[in-house]
Formats: C-alpha cells, sequence, structure tokens
C-alpha cells in the first residue's frame, strides 16, 4: 500500500518572481527572484520529486510509471498515466507578470506538438494592499482594437483590472486573458501544460537587455475577447461540517478544487478511483490515514494515491484539494443531497460551462 507522498518541488526564476516562498513558506529557493515553485509536477518542463518514505529521492514520473493506476487511480486511465492530468504551483508576484492567454486542448494539439490546453484556477494566499490584476478585456473591445492595442504598445486602455484580496478565488477558462498582480501569492491548479501566448510585457526587459518574447497572431487567434465583467471572481460554496468548512471553488472537466478550513479534524474518503493532492496554504497538522501519518506544516504539497485508503486530516489549517472530478458523484450529488440549488451550483467556478 502507498502513503501520502511529500513532495519537493521544482523552482523558477522569471524575471517577475521574488523571496516570499523562503520568508513565508520556509522554502529553499535557489535565488531572490523565485517566482514558481512546481510543487506537484510531473511535465517534461519540470518533475517534482518524492520527499519521504521509501520512495524518497525518486521522480514523480518513476513513481507514476512503477504504480500506475494503484497511485492514480481508475479514473485517470492510461491516457492520465501517460500525461499526468494536473500541474499544482505556488507563485510569488514580486512584479506583475505579463499580459498572457492560453490556448485550448484542440488549439494546442495542433500547433503546440500534441500539448494540452491550459485552463486555471488561482487561490490568492496573500495580496498586498491595492493589488490588481488583469482578468478578460473591458466590455465591447474588438479583435481589431485588440490587435492595435498590442501593436501600439497601448494594450492597457483596454484591459479589465480586478481589485484583489487576500482568499479570493479566480478561474480561467483556456482562452481567458489574464495577468497575475505585483504582490500577490498565490496557489495555482491547472492543465499540465506549459503553453503560454504572451501578448504584452509591460515594456520590460530581461536581465540580458532583451524583452522577452511575445506571441501576438497566437493570441489573437485564441483570446476570448467576450465580457466577463462582474464574473471574475469565484464565490463557491460553503458547507459546515462539525468544526470544519468545505468550500467548493471550482469544478471543470480537468479539475476540481476544496478549500478545507480545518480547527480539529476532516475526514476525506479515496476509493481507488483518482488520487487527491493536498496543498497546505496555511497552518500545521497531520495527514492519518491506516499505516501511520504525516506532519506538515503551510507550504507543504501532497500527493495521496488513489489505493491510500481513507485519511483524516488533523490540525488548525487550511488545505487546498484538488483532484481529477466525476461532477455528478464528487460535486453535484452531494451538493444538492445538502439542499444546493441548480442556481447556487453556478457559484462554483467553470460548473456554469457545462451545466
Ligand atoms: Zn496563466
Amino acid at each position: 500500500m502507498l502513503y501520502p507522498l511529500k513532495l519537493q518541488p521544482v523552482y523558477k526564476e522569471p524575471i517577475w518572481g521574488g523571496r516570499r516562498l523562503k520568508e513565508k513558506f520556509g522554502k529553499d529557493i535557489p535565488s531572490d527572484h523565485t517566482g514558481e515553485s512546481w510543487e506537484v509536477a510531473c511535465h517534461p518542463n519540470g518533475t517534482s520529486t518524492i520527499a519521504n518514505g521509501t520512495l524518497k529521492g525518486k521522480s514523480l514520473k518513476e513513481v507514476i510509471e512503477t504504480y500506475g493506476i494503484d497511485l492514480l487511480g481508475s479514473r485517470i486511465g492510461e491516457e492520465g498515466i501517460k500525461k499526468f492530468p494536473l500541474l499544482v504551483k505556488l507563485i510569488d508576484a514580486s512584479d506583475k507578470l505579463s499580459v498572457q492567454v492560453h490556448p485550448g486542448d484542440e488549439y494546442a494539439f495542433k500547433h503546440e506538438n500534441g500539448e494540452l490546453g491550459k485552463t486555471e484556477m488561482w487561490y490568492v494566499i496573500h495580496a498586498e494592499p491595492e493589488t490588481q490584476l488583469v482578468y478578460g478585456v473591458k466590455p465591447g473591445v474588438t479583435k481589431e482594437q485588440f490587435r492595435q492595442g498590442i501593436l501600439n504598445g497601448n494594450l492597457e486602455e483596454l484591459l479589465n483590472f480586478v481589485d484583489v484580496q487576500t482568499g479570493d478565488v479566480f478561474f480561467m477558462p483556456a482562452t481567458t486573458l489574464h495577468a497575475i498582480g505585483k504582490g500577490l501569492l498565490i496557489a495555482e491548479i491547472q492543465q499540465n501544460s506549459d503553453t503560454t501566448y504572451r501578448v504584452y510585457d509591460w515594456n520590460r526587459v530581461d536581465s540580458s537587455g532583451n524583452p522577452r518574447q511575445l506571441h501576438i497572431e497566437k493570441a489573437l487567434d485564441v483570446t476570448d475577447l467576450s465580457d466577463v465583467t462582474g464574473k471574475e471572481k469565484v464565490e463557491g460554496i460553503s458547507i459546515h461540517k462539525g468544526d470544519h468548512i468545505r468550500t467548493y471553488l471550482a469544478a471543470c472537466k480537468y479539475f476540481a478544487a476544496e478549500k478545507l478550513q480545518i480547527k480539529v479534524v476532516s475526514h476525506e474518503m479515496i476509493n481507488g478511483e483518482k488520487f487527491d493532492i493536498l496543498m497546505v496554504v496555511d497552518g500545521e497538522g497531520k495527514i492519518q490515514y491506516h499505516d501511520g501519518q504525516e506532519t506538515f506544516k503551510s507550504g507543504d504539497s501532497f500527493l495521496i494515491p488513489a489505493n491510500m485508503g481513507d485519511y483524516a486530516i488533523t490540525g488548525n489549517c487550511t488545505v487546498i484539494k484538488s483532484y481529477v472530478p466525476d461532477i455528478a458523484k464528487d460535486i453535484t450529488e452531494p451538493l444538492k443531497k445538502h439542499g444546493i440549488s441548480d442556481t447556487d451550483l453556478r457559484k462554483i467556478g467553470g460548473l456554469y460551462q457545462i451545466l
């Protein structure tokens, strides 16, 4: 039987990175401009390593190849074993990120060598005062205005800026234009893809004095210019049970995410169909399972194997749990049993697109 796999991340050092992954989570970052920690990753551009137990030192890729469905679950299937479905990151934006967009599956497959598209979700762990991010464009912007904005360097006037507070949640379907704002510390859950079309980089240059590459034509091909104002933030649905609150944040065909705010204990079921990813964003505690326990602190991430059996999370902590959902079984049916209406289900990011 497998055990909760604690993961050692892969770090990325873009020009906009900072030091907060060390300051807040004690991570062993490689430099003062560490922007991304790929916490649970199995991608050609970065793979996390097992940090605990008998599998310590092995890459997630090796462990998936060895354990297959026992680790990832029957729902994930051969396809998911060949290509791990999710990528979970921590992001420290000490400066703003480029304005960018990701393609959908079909476009990425055709134009990016069989890559996946990228739908993503952000949970804001910390926002500095008066922070904003970019989510889509202002209402009524046409494709031609968008093109001219990029070419003339005045795209900023066309962007939809949103105020951000700690705890906010954003769900970005592939093709949504976006930029993470300066001062945000974010937990990101996304499809396992590294395809980004950068449309505007605020006229910045890298350490060698060169601007980073833009991908204007591809971005024009894929960017959704429809009106998203007022629909940017995800409200979620919170269920209070015992001493803890479970908030369903997002549920789409690629991933689901729940925020668990635990004071003492939360019981989690796992039945061989799927794996869980646990990202501890605050506090500390333990994962207790039939064979033992693993302690954790904020900033730690775990992959819970599909065959491990039910487990409990104990402690005083906030954990973001993500997984590949069966929407009816994991989300809509249990919530309807709690008396949540179809209209209220639309408060869950991504769910309105499939209901
Ligand atoms: Zn993105």
